[in-house]
């Protein structure tokens, strides 16, 4: 909508039919229909219908329906009536699989979109002629809007009026250096888009400045959501853990085929039982065996754990950290705020001038906060200041000028201020700073020139309060003049208290236990974030503190052996975090950055984990980072950490459970048409059944195991790496092969004994417990830590359930459908000592790793 460009306000406003007061309530409800939500996706969430038939895109089970329906047509046409019940039970038990994989896909799916919905922003809109705020999607055409330093653009604009304002608009254009923005109306239409200085587009953000624009357009009809469209069903990347599962997944495909094929061969060929069967028995194996669910298994399992991880104040941005976070092993963390409850109170004031009204002036001016005492809004540093003033009964008639804004690289700010009819320059900072900028000192002689004695004494007034982890300002002035920070007048310093954060030190302690670095990288003085680190336990040595300056003169080798072995970093600024977290990932670690200011967004974005705070925290370093903490607190970081870790420990031990008994399906089948050869094993309806059984519902329960306590006391682990480790494949092959045994044993045993009938019915029952009782194994604690075990109920009752309904199938005439016979007493006994034995074995396995875990510590 830029042809808004070539109108003046008043006529924008007018074609808009809007006014600067924006528009009323009613209005914006009747656009918003008319208009549709502000939002980029188009993507609409799949409709069950959808969601059920996608199920049924799996070639193999395609190919298995395309069979049974083959099979049941020429036992139609030949009068051959048996085959027909087979094949209604094969199509029947597909469809109750897809509607399990349809309901998962559904609350996997309305767990992502409770996620979008959680980490969307806030506008500050002007509606009904009143300041408020409205979710970015509900902001519509004719809005006027307002905009500060960090914010978001939520949609094209027009603007309407502006100051110093500085637009990023990289995410559009590309072009990295930011543009400068005005109201004024454009007279040249082939402008091209990066100069048109009085629009604002969709996804850019305000790097300084501030404003008021009215929407010109929305959602699609914007100009990224152009560049959306272009890239609509563009390909989606995989994430590190999704690529091993896509690796394993065709690994065992091919195997699964492979033996699928033997078995196709050796039946129809060797067994001459019709080619038709033979195809069906070998194509069910291969529908039974393969993980095509697996990826999906997964997403859920995360998806639910970040849901859950929402409700504790973590909103995950984006589902591929949660993998990320069980790996973490560096947190570098901001510290006020963050640390510190970010409670600023002045416990300290120096002074070389007793009863400096400049003092009480430059607190009073040098202030950015809005609303009136005890509500005051603003940066806490200066409500410090102010509460300060109101204790001590101190009040000020000095008017504010003009504002030199402060900034983390210069770390202070100005203003020029009319007192008494007389212009002057106030200017407050860090002491080390802004002492540089001073050439003289107020005493209570007056104003004599700084000298390396004054200089000395204010370094070591600033030493001594940041020892006390105070934050320390410097004040200075100079009378007239342009405001530029130069040649003032040095008048004192204060220092400012902020108390720890509850539970932070708790927190750090537990994050060295489960082997993760905490790193505070601060803009304050060496020393007070030197006494906090101490303090929290974070640094125990002044030689573990790093400044900006120190890094800056650093040589590459020198910065990169500092930044390893540095436990706090001060005096930096944002550029500096950047490099940080660079050094830090190039040795190996995966690294998560929080940060709350514009500028802290490249280092978010480089971070592995890139951390925003909830309250303080911009639009855009909420945009660009992964994960959300809603109340900026450290012991919340660690607490999503621990999360991640106890979903990554889930997935593991789905994927274990899963390939476990997926292999040994696969393996008794391959030895029982090998060695059994005239013999009836599995038939594709019992394998099916299995499969329905044992995968779909105990993988979910295991997938939401709360986990054991020690998910902090062991170092981190990548959950792609954990994949392919060696203690998974010993798990997968061991109980993989035991289960095999258990069941081609029994198999053979009752083959002999009482026939092939009673041998298949015994061998399904023994396979489907051993299966049901290993996802016990898999949790890796005892079974007889009945309170741990109780933590799971939904395995607890999916295993009982599981074993319910094959008792009924059993017990009741639907078994006759799935060829079984009612087991005698002596069989039962032989079902459950065999599958009950996977237990055992499992108990034993998991006690020796425990052992093994514990001698390496
Ligand atoms: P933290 O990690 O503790 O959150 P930070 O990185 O945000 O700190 P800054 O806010 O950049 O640090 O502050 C750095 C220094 O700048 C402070 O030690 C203080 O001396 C000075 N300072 C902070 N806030 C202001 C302000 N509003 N005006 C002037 N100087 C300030």
């Amino acid at each position: 909508m830029r042809k808004y460009s070539f109108y003046s306000v008043e006529d924008t406003l007018l074609q808009l039919n809007t006014k600067r007061t924006g528009l009323s309530q009613i209005e914006a409800d009747n656009r918003l229909r008319q208009y549709g939500y502000n939002l980029l996706n188009k993507e609409k969430s799949s409709s069950v219908f959808k969601l059920f038939f996608g199920q049924f895109k799996d070639f193999m089970t395609i190919l298995l329906i395309f069979a049974a329906t083959i099979s049941a047509c020429i036992a139609l046409l030949s009068g051959d009536k048996s085959n027909l019940t087979d094949t209604f039970i094969i199509v029947f038990i597909i469809f109750l699989n897809a509607i399990v994989g349809c309901a998962q896909q559904y609350r996997a799916d309305k767990a992502i979109e409770q996620l979008k919905k959680l980490s969307s922003c806030n506008v500050k809109v002007i509606r009904d002629g009143k300041n408020c705020v409205v979710d970015n999607s509900l902001i519509t055409v004719g809005d006027v809007i307002r905009l500060e330093e960090g914010d978001l653009v939520p949609a094209d604009c027009r603007i309407i009026t502006c100051s110093a304002m500085l637009v990023d608009e990289s995410s559009l254009t590309g072009e990295s250096a930011a543009v400068e923005k005005n109201s004024q109306t454009l007279t040249d239409n082939k402008t091209p888009l990066g100069s048109t200085s009085n629009a604002l587009f969709s996804s850019t953000f305000v790097v300084r400045g501030c404003g008021e624009a009215v929407v010109t357009g929305v959602g699609m009809n914007t100009e990224i959501g152009a560049i959306a469209n272009m890239l609509e069903g563009g390909e989606k990347t995989q994430t590190p853990l999704e690529k091993s599962l896509n690796i394993l997944g065709k690994g065992i495909s091919i195997f699964v085929i492979a033996v699928s094929l033997i078995i196709f061969i050796v039946g129809a060929f060797m067994r001459g039982e019709g080619l038709l069967n033979n195809f069906m028995t070998a194509i069910a194996i291969a529908v039974a065996a393969i993980p095509e669910g697996l990826t999906a298994v997964v997403t859920i399992i995360m998806a639910i754990g970040v849901q859950k991880m929402s409700k504790n104040k973590v909103v995950i941005r984006k589902l591929k950290s949660v993998e990320t976070l069980g790996g973490c092993n560096v947190i570098c963390t901001d510290k006020t705020g963050t640390l510190t409850c970010n409670k600023m109170k002045v416990v300290n004031v120096f002074s070389l001038c007793k009863n400096a009204d400049e003092l009480h002036d430059c607190m009073y001016s040098c202030n950015t906060v809005k609303g009136e005492r005890g509500k005051y809004v603003g940066d806490t540093t200066e409500i410090a200041l102010l509460n300060y003033l109101n204790d001590n009964g101190v009040k000020s008639d000095i008017k504010v000028l003009d504002i030199l804004p402060f900034t983390s690289e210069r770390k202070m700010m100005s203003v020029k201020a009319k007192k008494g009819g007389k212009i002057y320059v106030f200017c407050k900072g860090a002491p080390d700073k802004l002492i540089n900028k001073c050439t003289n000192i107020l005493t209570d002689e007056g104003e004599v020139q700084l000298n390396s004695e004054h200089i000395s004494l204010i370094t070591k007034q600033n030493e001594q309060m940041s020892s006390r982890a105070l934050r320390v300002l410097a004040f200075a002035y100079k009378r007239g003049g342009k405001l530029r920070e130069e040649g003032l007048t040095f008048i004192g310093l204060c220092g400012m208290s902020d108390s720890l954060k509850e539970g932070v030190k708790e927190a750090i302690a537990e994050c060295k236990g489960a082997g993760i670095r905490t790193v505070m990288i601060t803009g304050d003085h060496a020393l007070t974030a030197f006494a906090i680190a101490r303090q929290l336990g974070i640094a125990d040595d002044i030689s573990q503190v790093i400044t900006g300056d120190e890094l800056d003169e650093m040589g590459k080798r020198e910065r990169v052996r500092a930044v390893t072995s540095g436990r706090v970093f001060a005096r930096v600024t944002p550029k500096h975090k950047n490099v940080i977290v660079k050094i830090l990932q190039k040795q190996g670690n995966v690294v998560a950055m929080t940060g709350d200011g514009v500028n802290d967004a490249p280092s978010i974005k480089s971070a592995d984990i890139g951390i925003s705070m909830g309250i303080s925290g911009t639009d855009v370093s909420k945009n660009v980072s992964d994960m959300v903490i809603a109340d900026d607190n450290f012991a919340t970081i660690v607490s999503a950490v621990k999360e991640g870790r106890k979903i990554a420990d889930n997935v593991k031990k789905t994927i274990r459970f899963f390939i476990a008994t997926n292999l040994a399906e696969v393996l008794a089948i391959l030895i029982a048409t090998l060695f059994f050869v005239k013999y009836d094993f599995l038939s594709p309806e019992q394998l099916l059944w299995i499969n329905l059984i044992t995968d779909s519902f105990p993988v979910l329960a295991l997938g939401m195991d709360k986990g054991g306590g020690n998910v902090m006391k062991r170092p981190p682990k990548r959950a792609e790496k954990e994949l392919f480790c060696k203690s998974s494949l010993i798990s997968i092959l061991l109980f993989g092969g035991y289960i095999t045994a258990v069941t081609v044993g029994v198999y053979a045993y009752s083959l002999y004994a009482w026939g092939n009938a009673c041998a298949t019915t015994l061998t399904f029952l023994t396979i489907s417990f051993c299966e049901l009782f290993h996802a016990f194994n898999v949790r890796q604690s005892s079974v007889f830590a009945v309170r741990e075990l109780w933590q799971n109920k939904a395995l607890i009752f999916t295993v009982a359930a599981g074993i319910g309904v094959n008792l009924l199938l059993c017990l009741t005439p639907v078994g006759v459908l799935f060829s079984v016979v009612p087991p005698n007493g002596k069989q039962w006994a032989i079902i459950f000592i065999c599958s009950l034995s996977v237990i055992v074995v499992g108990e034993i396995y998991n006690r020796i790793t425990r052992l093994k875990s514990n001698l390496k510590k």
